[in-house]
């Protein structure tokens, strides 16, 4: 079952439940707890939906054990040049191993720069073959949507895919349904800076830091998609200083499937 129809639905009922007390057909105090209710419902339906954190609709990681001491950054949108490629420096240099959830169809543009994020030991996952919100699709654009970024992904890796995040991490019945239909796992975040919105070096670095807690998903972005246009230097720029910050700390870097161990 789709929420959007659900959704549609209750909107539908509660305007006749309103419309029926207006006319006296139902008591005007009945009709609107009724589609009080309905709107409730419907509302209710779609935060599940459009939040990260919850598995109300099929099982979601958000977080790993928290008697580990242990951080997963993760990089969707991508790749996406230069900024991928940037990352990966950076992530070299301070010896840290991330998961990259990527878009198929920016995948098929750049195979050299997933071959790049593979032969550096980073984690790949799909994201989605186009960016689009997949509750908005029917059952077979969904299907489609998955099957195509996990097989340009599996094609370019040679390794078959383990992990899926929905683009903004919505998900609803069917979606759960289609990820796991493909063998996938979704993935969402315990930690959202908002790096897409370039608020500055500085505040994503606080953000995440401040939001850092044993067994954190960090939802950061190499990519900018679907436009592809805003540039990522500042995250680029914040992630180094994110590692350092949370080594002091004593946090561990891994990959998602680390945590999952
Ligand atoms: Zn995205």
């Amino acid at each position: 079952m789709r929420i959007v129809y659900i959704i549609i639905f209750c909107a539908l009922l509660s305007t006749i439940l309103l419309w029926l007390g207006r006319f006296g057909k139902l008591r005007k105090r009945y009709a609107a707890g009724a589609a009080l209710a309905s709107i409730l419902l419907a509302s209710t339906l779609l935060l599940l939906a459009v939040l990260p954190g919850n598995s109300f609709y099929g099982p979601v990681l958000t977080h790993g054990s928290a008697a580990k001491k242990q951080i997963a950054l993760t990089f969707d949108d991508g790749p996406y040049p230069p900024y991928t490629q940037q990352l990966l420096k950076v992530l070299a240099e301070k010896q840290v191993h991330a998961t990259f959830f990527m878009v198929g169809e920016n995948a098929a543009k750049h195979p050299e720069i997933v071959r790049a994020v593979q032969a550096a030991g980073h984690e790949i996952a799909l994201h989605a073959g186009k960016h689009q919100d997949l509750l908005k699709l029917d059952a077979s654009e969904l299907a489609a949507n998955i099957a195509s970024g996990k097989s340009t992904l599996e094609g370019l890796t040679g390794r078959k895919l383990r992990y899926m995040r929905p683009p903004h991490g919505f998900k609803d019945w069917q979606v759960m349904q289609a990820l796991e239909g493909a063998g996938l796992q979704a993935v969402n975040w315990s930690v959202i800076p908002r790096d897409w919105t370039n608020p500055g070096v500085q505040r994503i670095v606080d953000r995440v830091c401040f939001a850092a807690e044993p067994g954190a998903i960090v939802l950061l972005h190499d990519g900018d998609s679907p436009k592809n246009a805003a540039p990522r230097e500042q995250t680029v720029a914040a992630v180094g200083l994110i590692i350092d910050q949370l080594r002091e700390e004593k946090y561990e870097f891994v990959t998602v499937s680390e945590m999952e161990k």
